[in-house]
């Protein structure tokens, strides 16, 4: 195919969403957005560069002064609900355009993109619910608290699941009455700014959701985090970021919502349904190609049973089926971008080098149906021991690290043992030990007999190294919300301190 051939074919998104309108970049460019299935570009996308940002906080600033700032509750919630159809009407091709930009299996985004527009609703029900409580006191104040917006929020989402990612963050955010910026990651910019549209159409106010994609440090990520007139930066990414951007952020004195990394215990013990916990464990090691946060991406095996898990996990990763991710009879696309195949790579050979016994995959896949595509094999590692690399860090990758303990505390001790917190799952039929267990796991979300149940509505977010604060749930609202407490006296008098 020519280059003019090929550049006629892009999908184009040339112009940034600031203040309601579409705009060209004023100090930013154009992104090539790779699709990672074939390694070659798919789509141009307009970016904002620092003059492009002062503007999208300029327009959110001046719609929450104005309009939006002003409209009740129960009016932003109609607005969202409008919204949350739209969205829905949208799905199939908001999915589409997910896995060409990053090449997330088609059958996983359109369950995914499938069902946020019921998060959408669930927010607008909050819309005008943020209400505070009185104080008693005495009879000579009536002491009171009222729920106010935040203010001006700047969102950062990271390229694995960017549609979810706006959603955990615009949905809280507008339900609570702030103005949004949001910065998707500078490979995915294409479902965000395709959320611009909808939200044109559901009729929001100029100014109250800006959509600018772009780079992080140096760019427009950075100076969202650095701009004085932005109250609240909530990120989803990397913990390297999040440092960098609280130390950015200290000089004004924001808000932060952290969601980060985990390296999740996923423990299957003897007395489980070993069946079901297989399920769970291997689907939780390979969906999004292994680029997820919440994976059980180490997977603490009882020893009785862990040869049968070992067998299973080799057997069951022969069964997925590696390929374009637009074929729906594919269960795993290719990672999202080059670096992160290259990341994912280093790691299958770090736990090689360690002596952990490579059970299944450990190879990029190429030429066929992969092409020049970013496509790994399902991967499985036996006799990982916890202090391994593998076993520490996150990979992002579709590596499974299958570790034996012998007993309850030893399982709790490994599950602990680690820098993160996210989440963590444990499949067994002892009630007891259902709840003996996950009450000592560090870690903010436990799934017991199931892994990965996250639904709005569900607060979700990190112990240590995995973030600070919650998404979904009405814990999430609150992240959006300041209180005010207004202290107003019956009486209007007030004793004169200097009197004698
Ligand atoms: P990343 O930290 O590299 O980038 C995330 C976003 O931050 C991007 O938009 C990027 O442009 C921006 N950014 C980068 N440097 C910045 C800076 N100095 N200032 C401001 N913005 C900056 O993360 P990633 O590689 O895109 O995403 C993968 C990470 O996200 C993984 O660690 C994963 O675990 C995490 N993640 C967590 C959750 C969760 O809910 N806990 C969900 C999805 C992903």
């Amino acid at each position: 195919m020519t280059a003019a051939v090929q550049a006629v074919q892009l999908a184009r998104y040339e112009h940034l969403f600031i203040g309601g309108e579409w705009v060209a970049p004023e100090d930013g460019g154009f992104i090539e957005s790779i699709d990672p299935s074939t390694g070659r570009v798919w789509a141009v996308a307009a970016y904002g560069g620092p003059r492009d940002i002062d503007k999208a906080v300029a327009a959110a600033r001046a719609a929450l002064e104005g309009p939006w700032g002003r409209m009740p509750g129960h009016e932003r919630a109609a607005l969202l609900r409008r919204f949350a159809d739209l969205y829905r009407d949208n799905a199939a091709e908001l999915a589409m355009l997910e896995t060409r930009d990053n090449g997330r299996a088609l059958r996983e985004t359109r369950v995914d993109a499938g069902g946020h527009h019921l998060g959408y609703h669930w927010w607008a029900s909050l819309a005008d619910k943020a209400s505070g409580r009185t104080i008693p006191f005495d009879d000579s104040v009536h002491a009171f608290t009222t729920r106010v917006p935040v203010g001006v929020v700047g969102a950062i989402t990271p390229w694995n699941v960017p549609l979810m990612a706006a959603a955990w963050k615009l949905g809280p955010a507008l339900a609570a009455g702030c103005t949004v910026v949001l910065k998707p990651a500078e490979q995915t910019p294409v479902t965000s700014l395709a959320l611009g549209r909808l939200f044109e159409q559901a009729g929001f106010p100029p100014g109250v959701v800006n959509i600018v994609p772009g780079y992080g440090r140096d760019g427009a990520g950075e100076r969202l985090t650095a701009h004085p007139d932005v109250d609240k930066i909530t990120f989803t990414g990397e913990g390297a970021t999040a440092k960098a951007i609280l130390r950015v952020g200290a000089d004004t004195m924001k808000r932060f919502t952290f969601e980060l990394g985990g390296k999740s215990p996923h423990i299957i013990f003897a007395d489980a349904d070993v069946e079901q916990a297989l399920n769970a464990a291997t689907n939780s090691a390979w969906t999004l190609c292994g680029q997820s946060c919440a994976l059980g991406s180490r997977v603490l095996v009882q020893r009785p049973i862990y040869d049968r898990v070992v067998e299973a996990f080799r057997a069951r990763a022969a069964k997925v089926r590696v390929g374009p991710p637009l074929d729906e009879a594919n269960h795993m696309g290719p990672q999202a971008h080059a670096e992160q195949l290259a990341k994912t790579l280093s790691y299958i050979e770090l736990g090689r080098q360690a002596g952990a016994e490579l059970v299944a995959g450990g190879k990029r896949l190429s030429g066929g149906i992969h092409g020049e595509g970013y496509f790994v094999e399902p991967t499985v590692f036996a006799n990982v021991a916890n202090d391994m690399r593998i076993a520490r860090e996150e990979i992002f990758g579709p590596v499974a690290a299958l570790i034996p303990f012998d007993d309850e505390e030893e399982a709790i001790g490994l599950a602990n043992d680690s820098a993160y917190g996210l989440t963590a799952g444990l499949w067994t039929s002892d009630v007891g030990r259902a709840h003996r267990v996950s009450s000592r796991i560090k870690a903010g979300m436990v799934w017991v007999n199931t892994y990965r149940f996250i639904r709005w509505s569900t607060p979700y977010g990190g112990f240590k190294g995995s973030g600070w604060g919650r998404e979904n749930g009405v814990e999430a609202l609150d992240a959006y919300l300041e209180t005010r407490t207004t202290v107003i006296s019956t009486t209007g008098r007030f004793p004169d301190a200097y009197a004698s």
